[in-house]
Parts: C-alpha cells; structure tokens; sequence
C-alpha cells in the first residue's frame, strides 16, 4: 500500500478550505494532515486540525495565538500566528497544498509550497493577476506543478487534456452575472454590500461573491486564464451564462468547441486537483439535463461591468499592472463594504489608481519579483486610499 499523501491546506477555515477538508475528511487514511491555516475563526480552525491530527494549525493574526493555543491544548498540534508563520507552515514538506486564502495575501504562502515541491492546487487567483510569471517559473524551478481550482480554469484544463495548445483558438469563460445581472444600471449607485453578496447560483466566500456582482472576479479570472494558460488576450473571452452550469469552452481551430458542464459545486475542481492525474468519483450532484431545458447565453455589457474593459488593460500591460489592479479592487471591495463608496465606484477607484501608477512611469513594466509584487500592491494601496479619500 501506498503511504499516505502529506497535505496542507491554507486558508481552510473559508468557503474553499471547508469544500477540501469535506473531501479529505471522507477518505482520512489517505491523507496525512501538514498544516492548515486561518484566520479570526480559531473554533473552526482549531477544530479542523485536531480532528484531523494536523502537524500545526497557524493564524493570519498575531493577537489570536493565544485563543489557537488555549482551542488546540492537549490535542498534539502545534500552535502559531502571523505572516511569516503562515509561509513557513506552507514550506514544511508536502505533496499536495490546496491555496485558497483570499486576495494578495495568498502569493507568498503559495510560492513557499512550491519551493518545497509540492504540487499547488490553486484557488487563490490573485496569486496569478499579481505574480503569474513568477508562480510559473518557481513551480518550473523546483519541479512542482500548479493545479487550476478557479471552476473556470478546471474547466479550460480538463479540456485541453491531450489537446496541443497551438490548436486552441480560443477560450471562452462563462460569467453568472452575479446579484445584480437584472437590475437597471441606474440603480447600481444604490446597491448594499448585503445585496451584492447574494449569489443567485454558487455558495462562495463574501469577498467573492460581491467580485461576482461586480465582475472584477471574472475580470481577474480572465487575466488568470492568460498568465495559466499562456493565452494571447485576444483569443479569451467571457460570455454571461446565468445557469452556471458550462464553467468554460475551448474553441479549436477545426471549428469545434469543446465545453465543460457540471453543477456548481466547487468540490468538482477541488477534487479534480486533488487526485489528479486519476479521476475518481466525487459526492457531486449529477445533473439531468432534460430538468435543467435549456442554457442560455448573453455578451457581457462593459457600461455594467467596467471591469471586464479594465481587464483587457491589464492583459496588454502586463508586469506588475495586475499586482495594481488587484491591490486596488481589493481597496476599492473593502471601502464598499464597509459603504465608504458606492458599487459603481469601486469601477472608477481601481481604474484611476492604475492611471495614476503608469503615468508615474517605471513602477508597471518591470520584471516581476516577490519584492516588486510587494511594493506595487502597497503604492496601489495608498493611490487607492487617496483616491476614496478626496471624494
Ligand atoms: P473565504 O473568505 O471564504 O476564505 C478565505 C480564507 O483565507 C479563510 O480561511 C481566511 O481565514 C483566510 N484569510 C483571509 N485573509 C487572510 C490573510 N490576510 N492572510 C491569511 N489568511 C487569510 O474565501 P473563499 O471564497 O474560500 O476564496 C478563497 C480563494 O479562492 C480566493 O482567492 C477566491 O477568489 C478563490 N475562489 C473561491 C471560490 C469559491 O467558490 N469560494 C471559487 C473560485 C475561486
Ligand atoms: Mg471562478
């Protein structure tokens, strides 16, 4: 018999940590338990890892380790807090590390798995907008592999599975629309952070899902699929298909597309990643498609969405523009929730703070290194900041 995989996950107290420990905890004497990791949920956290004899449990909080301390005693898992803690749980050797914290904060802890070698199993998109070269090139370095987790990109993986990447035409990646696909736009201005947060298909984190309404989550999936896939823009599009049952489609150069359907559930694409090469049976809904009638399709209106347009920039640009652009949704998404700013602004915020980073010049177009990632997502930071603030 095969000895146990060593898995860590972080960010296992979220929406896709929780999705992935459901799948572990089903098969337990196939996996052996590293590290997972949190944030202020220390119950769930703490929980998690004593049921699953994790080496070590670590929160992003420095000032929540002695709660993490008090939840873990007498249980045998190590205990720890912090930024640095979290990249070195994620460097203790691994074969398999599910990255699914949310936003920038995940690059570093996903780059430190891969120097380990561990195959990376990446939910954590940002990790692409902002450093996609330098996630590829670490994982190519050190002999790991990146696993797509995003349900879109799954989706274009599965269907380039024995294709040659120089037959792809195009890929197309499909958008629910999110909370307010219905909604007149005039009424946008007036939209709630609880509103936005309200998905009509898929269960997910908040931050998330209000990126759904928006569509700067596709806007970053779309530049995800071309820093994963190596995509010229051009050939990547995103269409609206409200169902969010066709996660993507790869078009050919003989005409045919090939599509990706399945429910939505994320544990398709996180059990995807977790037994790949193998596929195994997974405790996923199978859809009958004769209930589900018909599957519908619209072109996704850029005076709704101005993330999608914003996208396109960021693609030509590249170098650290994603880092920018992500940094300030990011700011842009905390000022919203916490109604600082309107909805549609959050649009306008992201796009002045990358206007006013090029047009200083030298900070977009350079080589890509955790140091650079690091000082561009702080300049777009403050840019952004300023630019809430003077309204
Ligand atoms: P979530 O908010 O439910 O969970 C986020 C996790 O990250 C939690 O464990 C939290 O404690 C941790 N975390 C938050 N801030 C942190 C920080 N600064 N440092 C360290 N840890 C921190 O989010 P989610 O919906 O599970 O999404 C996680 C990632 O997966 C995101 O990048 C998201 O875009 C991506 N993703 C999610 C889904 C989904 O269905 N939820 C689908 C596709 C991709
Ligand atoms: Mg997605």
């Amino acid at each position: 018999m095969s000895r146990p995989r060593r898995i860590s996950v972080l960010g296992a107290t979220g929406s896709i940590g929780q999705n992935t420990l459901d799948l572990i905890g089903r098969d337990r004497e196939s996996y052996e338990v590293v590290a997972l990791t949190g944030g202020r949920n220390i119950a769930q956290l703490a929980k998690d890892a004593s049921d699953l004899r994790a080496e070590i449990a670590v929160t992003a909080h420095e000032d929540a380790l002695p709660a993490l301390r008090e939840a873990l005693a007498g249980s045998g898992v190590e205990a720890a807090a912090g930024e640095a803690a979290l990249t070195e749980a994620a460097s203790r050797p691994a074969d398999w590390v599910m990255s699914a914290i949310v936003g920038a904060a995940g690059l570093a802890p996903g780059l430190a798995a891969l120097e380990q070698g561990a195959t990376l199993a990446l939910a954590n998109k940002e990790s692409m907008v902002c450093a996609g070269p330098l996630v590829m090139a670490t994982a190519e370095r050190h002999g790991g592999q990146v696993l797509p987790v995003d349900s879109e990109h799954s989706a274009v993986f599965q269907a380039l599975i024995g294709e040659d990447i120089s037959a792809v035409e195009r890929v197309i990646i499909t958008a629910s629309g999110g909370a307010f696909r219905d909604w007149p736009v005039e009424r946008l201005a007036e939209a709630t952070p609880e509103e936005a947060a309200t998905h009509p298909n898929w269960a997910m984190g908040q931050r998330i899902t209000i990126d759904s309404a928006s569509l700067f989550n596709k806007a970053l999936e779309l530049i995800e699929t071309r820093e994963f896939f190596g995509l010229d823009p051009a050939r990547i599009e995103a269409v609206i298909h409200p169902e969010s049952m066709i996660h993507a489609l790869v078009g050919f150069c003989d005409g045919g597309l090939m599509a990706h359907v399945g429910p939505p559930d994320m544990r398709h694409a996180i059990g995807f990643a977790l037994h790949h090469p193998e596929r195994r049976a997974l405790p996923v809904e199978r859809l009958d498609l004769t209930q589900i009638g018909q599957f519908t399709f619209r072109a996704p209106d850029e005076t709704r969405w101005p993330a999608l347009r914003l996208a396109r920039e960021v693609m030509e640009v590249r170098g650290l523009a994603g880092a920018v652009f992500n940094a300030a949704k990011e700011v842009a998404l905390d000022a919203f929730i916490a109604r600082e700013i309107s909805f549609p602004r959050m649009a306008g915020v992201v796009e002045e703070t990358l206007d006013r980073i090029s047009a200083r010049g030298g900070h977009i177009a350079v080589e890509i290194s955790l140091d650079n990632v690091r000082e561009a997502d702080q300049l777009a930071r403050q840019e952004a900041r300023l630019i809430i603030e003077q309204v």
